[in-house]
C-alpha cells in the first residue's frame, strides 16, 4: 500500500561554483603571452519544479537531502569550466514551501512552476577575465562560491475547486467516483483513502475539481485518525461539501451530530494560507438514500439540518446516483460564484524571497564578541570574501580595492574603527590598516603588471611613462581610488 505524505523536511544543498584559473599563455617562442586563466563554472542549483504527475511527497521523505554538482574549475587556454547541471525535484501541484520556523516562502500552484531552494554558487573569474588596463597580468583567479543550503518544509494542499468532508465511509470517494471519471478506492472500512482523490466534474457550463479529503473525524487533534493535518487538503477548496452517512449503525452518531462534529474540526483548523474554512460556503450531502432506512432518517434531519447550518441540504445517493445532478449543479453555481468574486483568474505564484534590503550596501557594527572590532554585513562584501584567495597577495590585493570602491573603509573610520582593530567580513577577521588605504601601496607598486610582461613588450613604453609620471605627481589617495573606481568591475555589472 503506498503510504501518502504530505509533510516533509527538505534538505538542499545547492553546488559550488569552480574557481576561476590563474594561467598564463605559453606557446614556442612566446613563452609569456598574456593571462589565459578561464572562469569557473556555475554550480547547480536545487530546483523544486511542479510536476502535475507526481501527488506525494514520499520521495522526499525517503530522501530528504538534495544536493546538486559543483561547477568545475576553469582551466588555461580561456577555457571557462562546466556548469553543473540544476538539480531539479518534481512536487505535487499545490506544495507549499516553508522556512524550518514555518514561514511560507512559496506556494506552487500550477504545473511546470518553479521555486530556486538553494541557489548554485557563481563560478570564480579567472585571471584573463581580470585583466583590465590597471591590471595587465594578473596572478591570481577568483574562488568559487560555496552553493546555498537551505532546510525547508514542504506541505502539500491540494487544489480543488470542491472538497468533501465526513466522516469515514460516509461515501466520499464513492461520490467523486459517480460525478468523476476518477476511479478511487471505494471500502468499507475507515481510511481507504490516505490520498486525497481529485475528480473533475462538468455540471452545465461549469468545470471544476472535487476532491475526497480523507481522515477527518472528531477527535484528530487528539491523536485519533490520521489527524487534523489532512483540512490543509481542503484550505485551497473555495465550496466544502459535507457527505453524511445516513445508512450508518454506529451508535451515539446521527446526521445531525456528525455535521456538527465536523464544523467543529473546520472551526479550530487555522490554514497557512489564509481566510478561515469557517468563511467558505458549505453544501449538506445526505448519503445513502437507496437504502430505506437511510431515505427516512435523511427525510427526518433535513429540515432540521437546514435551519440549524444554514446550508442548502442534498438527499443523495452514489449507489442508485439519485440526487447526484441537483449536488452537482449546487456545486457548480457555488464554484461560479466564488470564480466571479476572483478579480481575475489566479496567475502563476511565484513567491520570490525576499532579498535583503541591504542588498547593494552594507552595513558596518561593532563587533559584539570582540572588544573594539567592527563586523562588516551586506551581500557583495561576504560574495567577495568567499571569492578571494587568502594566500595569494594579489587577490587579496584585488579584494581590497573593491571594499575601498564600495565604501567600506569610509563607513569605518566614521564608525570609529581604530588602526589595527579587528574587522570580521563573512568568517574572516582581519585588522584594519587604514594608514595604508586598500591597495594604494600595491599599486604604486604597479601591482597587476608582471614584470616578465613589461619586458616582453606587452606594456608599451607610453604606458610605462605615464605610469612613472602619475606615481611623481604625489596623487592623493582619493585621485587613485577615482582611478580604481573608473574600471569595470567585470563581476558586479550592478
Ligand atoms: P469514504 O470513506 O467517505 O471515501 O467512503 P467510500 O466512498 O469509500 O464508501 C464507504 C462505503 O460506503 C463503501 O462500501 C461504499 O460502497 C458505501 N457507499 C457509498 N455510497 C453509497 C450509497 O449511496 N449507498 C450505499 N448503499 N452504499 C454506499
Ligand atoms: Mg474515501
Amino acid at each position: 500500500m503506498s503510504r501518502f505524505v504530505d509533510r516533509v523536511v527538505l534538505h538542499a544543498t545547492a553546488g559550488a561554483g569552480g574557481n576561476g584559473c590563474a594561467s598564463v599563455h605559453r606557446e614556442k617562442f612566446k613563452p609569456l603571452g598574456g593571462p589565459d586563466g578561464g572562469n569557473g563554472g556555475r554550480g547547480g542549483s536545487v530546483v523544486l519544479v511542479v510536476d502535475p504527475d507526481v501527488h506525494t511527497l514520499l520521495d522526499f521523505h525517503h530522501r530528504p537531502h538534495a544536493t546538486a554538482r559543483n561547477g568545475t574549475q576553469g582551466q588555461g587556454g580561456f577555457r571557462a569550466g562546466a556548469n553543473a547541471e540544476d538539480l531539479e525535484l518534481c512536487v505535487p501541484d499545490g506544495t507549499v514551501v516553508m522556512s524550518a520556523d514555518g514561514e511560507v516562502l512559496a506556494d506552487l500552484v500550477g504545473a511546470a512552476t518553479r521555486f530556486v531552494a538553494a541557489e548554485g554558487g557563481r563560478g570564480g573569474l579567472g585571471n584573463a577575465a581580470l585583466a583590465s588596463a590597471a591590471r595587465k597580468a594578473p596572478g591570481f583567479a577568483l574562488l568559487g562560491e560555496p552553493g546555498e543550503s537551505a532546510d525547508l518544509v514542504l506541505e502539500l494542499r491540494s487544489i480543488a475547486d470542491v472538497g468533501l468532508v465526513g466522516f469515514p465511509s460516509a461515501g466520499k470517494s464513492s461520490l467523486v467516483a459517480a460525478l468523476s471519471a476518477a476511479r478511487p478506492k471505494i471500502a468499507d472500512y475507515p481510511f481507504t483513502t490516505l490520498v486525497p482523490q481529485l475528480g473533475v466534474v462538468s455540471a452545465g457550463e461549469e468545470v471544476f475539481t472535487v476532491a475526497d479529503v480523507p481522515g477527518l473525524i472528531p477527535g484528530a487533534s487528539e491523536g485519533r485518525g490520521l489527524g487534523l493535518d489532512f483540512l490543509r487538503h481542503v484550505e485551497r477548496c473555495s465550496v466544502l461539501v459535507h457527505v453524511v452517512d445516513c445508512a450508518t449503525y454506529e451508535p451515539g452518531r446521527d446526521p445531525v451530530s456528525d455535521v456538527e462534529a465536523l464544523e467543529a474540526e473546520l472551526a479550530r483548523y487555522t490554514p497557512a494560507l489564509g481566510g478561515a474554512l469557517a468563511d467558505r460556503p458549505r453544501l449538506i450531502a445526505l448519503n445513502k438514500i437507496d437504502v430505506p432506512d437511510a431515505r427516512e432518517l435523511a427525510e427526518l434531519v433535513e429540515p432540521e439540518l437546514a435551519e440549524r447550518f444554514g446550508r442548502p441540504v442534498y438527499p443523495i445517493s452514489t449507489a442508485s446516483r439519485e440526487g447526484l445532478r441537483e449536488l452537482s449543479f449546487a456545486m457548480a453555481r457555488e464554484v461560479r460564484a466564488h470564480r466571479a468574486a476572483q478579480p481575475v483568474a489566479e496567475p502563476t505564484r511565484v513567491v520570490l524571497r525576499p532579498t535583503p534590503v541591504d542588498d547593494a550596501g552594507f552595513t558596518v557594527e561593532a563587533d559584539p564578541e570582540l572588544p573594539g572590532g567592527f563586523v562588516v554585513r551586506g551581500r557583495r562584501p561576504e560574495r567577495w570574501i568567499r571569492q578571494t584567495a587568502f594566500d595569494n597577495d594579489e587577490a587579496v590585493g584585488y579584494l581590497a580595492d573593491r571594499l575601498a570602491r564600495l565604501g567600506v573603509e569610509e563607513a569605518l573610520a566614521e564608525a570609529g574603527a581604530q588602526p589595527g582593530c579587528p574587522v570580521t567580513i563573512g568568517d574572516v577577521t582581519f585588522d584594519w590598516e587604514p594608514s595604508t588605504p586598500a591597495g594604494v601601496a600595491v599599486l604604486m607598486s604597479g601591482r597587476g603588471t608582471d614584470r616578465r610582461l613589461e619586458r616582453d613588450g606587452r606594456v608599451t613604453a607610453a604606458e610605462r611613462k605615464a605610469a612613472r609620471a602619475q606615481r611623481r605627481r604625489h596623487r592623493t589617495d582619493a585621485e587613485l581610488f577615482a582611478d580604481v573606481a573608473d574600471r569595470d568591475d567585470p563581476e558586479d555589472p550592478e
